[in-house]
Order: structure tokens, then sequence, then C-alpha cells
């Protein structure tokens, strides 16, 4: 069987695990927390708080947005139920807009007309580590009053404009969770863009306490200041993740390359109109988060996933559109029509992508699609 993931390992994180358990330390801000967010920072010049997922990072956003009942928060409908979820807790209103179907990403020609005067927050999901079309989004969200908050979980390591994904707005929210480029289990960071959001950004991540400043030796003693919560991951998991960030272009590089020959080995089937692949547009650089075909329709989908299971290979689609789902119902209103959203999620599938996958692994993946192909 070739798996679909595999979570990435290096080989030092059992070392530097130990090394975390040596030293006494295995509480949140250890040295590993440390070398992980100023890594980050180095690399994004964005100030970077490490939590215990990106779903938290989403959720720290909302209430630094000062999310409340009533408000508007817009988002595409096709993306994980997180994106979401941080802001129904908060007791948002969930507006889905329509997608574009050559990124996947939400279509930035369809936000104006989706805000209203309750609209606080615009959330754009990065698709595959492929960028939104942020300037057009950061006018309109500057021209109406609004923060946005980029959905940048599946982006280590991706670009637009030559900028860090997740340091083009307010805040930028990332995962390390087990399926992404680098892992540390369950695990994520918030990229803080704003000066004047960083003190209360630790206030909330460190329970609604002053302790942050207090180990820098800011002030004499730490308090309770604001209502907040513990976001905080613990040091063995920035100790996992620290052997893949030592290890980070490698990283980035074999899954680029992975991606690039799955598009140059199906080109002639996207070439005769069997299949599409995401578009790149030519100024965003992409991280190799994921691979994956379009079908003609979600009939043959089906078909390519068995077909591809009953050869060993597993292949996954996601998302169900939060807005069909039960919650999505519930929390939110599609604004528009979908045009694309339903349509497009219901033809996606995704094939094995991994730190890993070995050339002979990925070579059969891509000759048991050409076979279902074959006679079609
Ligand atoms: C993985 C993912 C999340 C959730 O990340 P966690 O770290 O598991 O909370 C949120 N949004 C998107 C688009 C994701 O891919």
């Amino acid at each position: 069987m070739i798996p679909f993931n595999v979570p990435p390992f290096t080989g030092k994180e059992t070392e530097y695990i130990k090394q975390a358990i040596d030293s006494h330390k295995i509480c949140g801000d250890g040295a590993f927390t440390k070398k992980c967010s100023a890594w980050l920072g180095e690399r994004t010049g964005s100030r970077v708080l490490m939590t215990t997922s990106c779903t938290h990072a989403l959720e720290m956003s909302a209430l630094l947005c000062g999310i409340k009942e009533g408000d508007e928060v817009i988002l595409p409908s096709f993306t994980f139920a997180s994106t979401a979820d941080a802001f129904a807790i908060r007791g948002a209103t969930l507006v889905f807009t329509d997608i574009r179907p050559d990124t996947m990403n939400i279509d930035e020609k369809l936000i104006e007309q989706a805000i209203t005067d309750r609209t606080k927050v615009i959330v754009p999901v990065h698709y595959g580590g492929v960028g939104c079309e942020m300037d057009e989004i950061n006018a309109l969200a500057e021209h109406y009053g609004i923060s946005v908050v980029e959905d940048a979980a599946q982006c280590s390591q991706s670009f637009y404009k030559g900028k860090p994904l997740g340091t083009l707005s307010r805040f930028g929210c990332i995962s390390f969770h087990e399926t992404k480029n680098f892992s540390m289990g369950e695990g994520g960071a918030l990229f803080v863009n704003c000066e004047s959001d960083i003190e209360t950004a630790e206030v909330i991540r460190e329970k609604g306490t002053d302790r942050s400043r207090f180990f820098r030796g800011q002030v004499d003693k730490y308090t309770w200041q604001d209502a907040g919560s513990s976001y905080l991951p613990s040091e063995l998991c920035c100790a996992y993740l620290w052997a893949q960030l030592e290890l980070a272009d490698e990283i980035t590089a074999a899954r680029v390359k992975c991606a690039q020959t799955y598009r140059s080995e199906l080109a002639d089937l996207a070439e005769r109109g069997l299949v599409e692949f995401q578009h790149i547009p030519d100024h965003c650089t992409c991280n190799g988060h994921l691979f994956y075909i379009k079908a003609k329709d979600l009939g043959e989908r089906t078909a390519l996933i068995a077909f591809l299971k009953e050869k060993g290979v597993l292949a996954v689609f996601h998302y169900v559109p939060l807005h069909s789902a039960p919650a999505g119902k519930k929390y939110g209103r599609f604004s528009g029509r979908d045009i694309y959203t339903t349509k497009e999620s219901d033809r996606l599938v995704r094939l094995p992508m991994y730190y890993g996958l070995s050339e002979s692994d990925q070579a059969y993946v891509i000759e048991c699609v050409r076979e279902f192909y074959r006679n079609r």
C-alpha cells in the first residue's frame, strides 16, 4: 500500500526530544520553542507565537479582532472546518463566498458584494500553498475598515509577490499538523503582523497574564490582565518540529520536485482535457504542499479513487463545502451563487505526497493514474 501521507521525520527528532526531557523543561516557551519561533521570525519578518494548532492561532485572531455575537466573517466555503470554527465559537455569522476554479481560492471579485456593515474580518485561505489575490483583498479591507486574517495553514515557505504567505495581513495562521510540510504532531503558529497587536496576543496566549513580559524582566511580577487561554505548545512538540525546520529547504525542495514530477508525467492527460491541475499564478511561489488532479465529475472521481485503492494507492478528496455541512447551515449563509464550490470540490482527488515518497512509489502512482485514463 502507498499511503496518502506519512508525517515528516528527519532522524534528529528523537535526540531533540530527549534533550528537552533532560533539560527538565517540557512546558511551553523553552529552548526549542524559542528556536522555532526565532527561525520562523527570521524567515518571515513577522512576530511569531508558537501555538497548539492552526485552529488555535485562528481562535486567537478572532479574539484579537474582537469578534462578538452578530459580527460577520467572509470566508470561502471550500476550506477545512477550522477556518469557520474559530469565528463561529465567538458568535460570528459566517458568510461563505464562491471560489475561483483555477486555484480553488476565494474569488477576490466576489468579496465586495458579501460585505455588509457587520463585516469584521475577511479570511482568505491559501489553498495548497498557492496565494490568494492579496493586493485586491487588502485594498478592499482597507477601504471598508475590515481586518484580514490569512488561513495560511498549508503555507510554510510559500510566497506571494516575493512575500511569505501569512505575513500579508493583520494575522497569519500556520499549521504544523502531521499532514503539513513541517510537523509537530499537533501545533501551529500565529504571525502577528501589526506591532500594536503583539502585547495583547502574548497575554491571550498565556492564560490572560503578562507572564511573557515578566520573563523578559519588563515587570517584576505577573498578573491576570485580560480573559485569555492556554495556546502554548509543549517543548516536546517544538523539539520534534525543530528537526524539520533545520532541514526546511531540503523538505520544501523535495515536495516541490514531487509536485513537478506529477505535473510533467501527467501533462498529456491535461493537454487532452482528461484532468486539470491547480493553476499557480506567476506571482506565486508554491511549497509543494499538495498535488491534486480534477476528474471530469463526481462519478469519475469516485471510480478513480476506488481504482487506485484496488492497486494499493491511497488517494483522498476534500473538502465537503462548509455551507452544505450541518454546522455551515447553522452558522452561516452563502453569498451569491455556488457556481464552482460544489462542482469543483466534487472533482478533486489528492495524490500521495509526503517527504520521503520514493521515486519508484511515485512512478507507480503515476502509472496507475495513467492506466485508469487509458480507456477514457
Ligand atoms: C490543516 C488546516 C487547518 C487546521 O490546522 P490544525 O493545525 O490542525 O488546527 C486549518 N485550515 C486549513 C486550510 C488547513 O489545511
